[in-house]
């Protein structure tokens, strides 16, 4: 354990964690950053073409730089796995790993969620060299090719319409035959020339030729034929799982799981925070969860410093 405890403690070293980190550090927060691994999701992204002022970076490497910069201001990363998260007192929380314990005096919780897999053979083997679990970062890849969306609620729906601008041909594969997802989305859908429902349909294999994907083997689950897509891309839009069991008890989540926050990241607990895709905020983006990780470790810098506000506080001001 250690002796002095840190100021902010941080579970989660991908985009929301690792500006977290940066922007705690240079308010000269003792900070640790407790984490599986650089990056979480946006490490698995084989091009980010959106984070602004960067016109092209590999997932890992736009990781890997946001993790260099929280250290150069003295942030710490240890690679361990937080199993048990306990508020002891005011700013006295107790995190215990696989490895060891830590306190602290305050926590940002920032460890996304995991997209759903379809759990079929030749799916990790394609993934990021065809598969994806985000069309907005990846559609741009498929100008005037045929992809394949998988899933039957709004994020698969409004994944096919938008692939569907840029694509020659989309299959949109579900497991039902009906859809979860607003009907608005089916009604347009319905309309979009170029998007063929795959109904009743259960993914049954990637293939690919040994560098990418090249098709995806559905089995009809009415009259159990098979068929192979012949597409360039698949997006994997099925859900996503939030981590629930290490904070169900510390503060209030959504139906979804997701961690509910105020606009400056606080959660229902003084002195926990949250950011990035864990939390209940819509669009699950790089640029979105770094802003959220910014904003949280102001919002702890405050917390710690008696509500000192980390910046000019507009809100005191006369408009
Ligand atoms: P979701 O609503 O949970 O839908 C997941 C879909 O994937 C379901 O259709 C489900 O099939 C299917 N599925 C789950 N596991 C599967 C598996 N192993 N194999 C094949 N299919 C599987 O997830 P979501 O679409 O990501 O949406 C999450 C939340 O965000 C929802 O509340 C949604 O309304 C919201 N959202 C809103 C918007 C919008 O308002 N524009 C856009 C995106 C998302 P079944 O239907 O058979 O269970």
């Amino acid at each position: 354990m250690n002796e002095q405890p840190y100021d902010l403690i941080i579970i989660g070293g991908a985009c929301a964690g690792l500006a977290a980190g940066t922007y705690a550090a240079r308010r000269a927060l003792r900070t640790l950053i407790i984490t599986k691994d650089t990056g979480g999701q946006i490490a698995t992204t084989p091009s980010v073409e959106n984070y602004p002022g960067i016109d092209f970076i590999t997932g890992p490497q736009l990781a890997q730089d946001m993790q260099a910069q929280a250290v150069k201001w003295g942030c710490e990363v240890r690679y361990e796995e937080a199993t048990l998260l306990q508020k002891r007192a005011e700013q006295d929380f107790l995190i215990t790993t696989n490895k060891q314990a830590y306190s602290g005096r305050s926590l940002l919780l920032a460890y996304g969620k995991t997209p759903r897999s379809l759990d079929v053979k030749g799916e990790e083997e394609y993934a990021g060299r065809g598969v994806s679990y985000c069309v907005t970062c990846d559609a741009p890849l498929y100008k005037g090719r045929t992809t394949v969306v998988v899933g039957g609620g709004s994020s698969a729906m409004e994944g096919a319409l938008i692939l569907s601008k840029i694509c020659a041909k989309v299959y949109l594969v579900h497991r039902r035959d009906a859809f979860r997802g607003e009907a608005v989305l089916l009604e347009q859908i319905h309309t979009t020339p170029n998007i063929e429902l795959v109904l009743s349909s259960v993914s049954q294999e990637v293939v690919g030729n040994g560098e990418y994907a090249t098709g995806l083997v559905v089995q009809n689950v009415v009259d159990q034929s098979l068929r192979t897509l012949e597409i360039d891309g698949i997006f994997v839009e099925i859900g996503f799982i939030v981590n629930s069991a290490l904070i169900k008890d510390l503060v209030n989540l959504d139906r979804l799981n997701q961690v509910i926050t105020n606009s400056l990241q606080e959660t229902s607990t003084p002195g926990i925070f949250a950011a990035g895709d864990i939390t209940d905020t819509p669009y699950k983006q790089a640029v979105i969860s770094a802003s959220e990780g910014a904003k949280a470790a102001l919002t702890a810098y405050s917390y710690l410093n008696n509500g000192m506000p980390a910046g000019v506080d507009w809100t005191s001001h006369p408009s």
